[in-house]
């Protein structure tokens, strides 16, 4: 099942109460089936159903497909990664945060900002946070926990990585967090690929099954430092192939069963 946000491409000014203003209507979650997106009804987190009112897919705008509270990322979790960038591969999961204000959702512009002369795509399978997760013990089954699956684009300015030493800055920059199209919540995700593509060229290709650290470890890892809560975003690290943007480009993450999660490029305006 392929749950999305999304919000009409057309809508009655007047019925939404902002007369003049262009105010588009709240968020909406749905189900993609088809062609079709159906509005749902409740809380995707805790319990709902599909109602009655549909959209054809050309009619909506996609939103990013969860608003995160945090977004945690793997470093180097692909051993042909880490050796691009002269890396050794580490020990245990290596971790950092991206801020939830770099979200984009798909078709949103990456801006490229003037303090880096490098920013990089990253092509990332995503794992939603569907559930309150805490110091989940080895062994124990993450499954009930995930929501589904998404695709993510860690935008990296890679001059700052390399200069500041920690990633904060290189890795939040708004914009810098594309995420969507949907979250696939049925998706076996060690029977998936990772993919970018820049202007229609593959740059990065790998099964996910290469990473170094699987998925349920890292959300076990992961819940033992720090509680997940419904929503959070976990990118579970980049293959080899990562390379620059500039303006003008258009780049794609794909992930085989959850979609393409496509964002063009621009330059900040000065
Ligand atoms: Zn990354």
């Amino acid at each position: 099942m392929k749950l999305c946000r999304f919000q009409p491409l057309r809508f009655s000014v007047e019925a939404v109460g902002h007369p003049g203003q262009g105010i588009r209507p709240e968020p909406r979650w749905g189900v993609i089936a088809g062609e079709t997106v159906r509005e749902i009804a409740g809380d995707v987190f805790a319990e709902w159903r599909a109602t009655d009112r549909a959209l054809p897919l050309d009619e909506v705008k996609l939103l990013p497909p969860v608003t995160p509270g945090k977004i945690v990322c793997l470093g180097r979790n692909y051993s042909e990664h880490a050796a691009e960038l002269g890396n050794s591969v580490p020990k245990e999961p290596l971790i950092f945060l991206k801020p939830p204000s770099a979200v984009i959702g798909p078709e949103e512009p990456i801006v490229l900002t003037p303090f880096s002369q490098r920013v990089d795509y990253e092509a990332e399978l995503a794992v939603v946070i569907g559930r309150l997760c805490a110091q989940l013990p080895p062994g124990d089954d993450p499954r009930p926990y995930i929501l589904g699956f998404t695709c993510l684009n860690d935008v990296t300015a890679r001059d700052l990585q390399k200069a500041d030493g920690q990633w904060t800055r290189a890795k939040g920059f708004d914009t810098f967090c594309p995420l969507g199209p949907v979250i696939e919540t049925e998706l076996d995700w060690k029977a998936s690929s990772v993919e970018a593509y820049v202007n229609g060229q593959r740059r990065q290709s790998a099964r996910a099954t290469e990473m170094i650290f699987p998925v349920d470890d890292i959300i076990r890892w992961v819940s033992r430092m720090m509680t997940l809560f419904p929503g959070d975003v976990i990118a579970t690290g980049t293959p080899a192939g990562i390379g620059p943007l500039r303006a003008g480009d258009v780049v794609e993450v794909v992930v085989s069963g959850v979609g393409t999660l496509r964002n063009p490029v621009i330059a900040q305006a000065s």
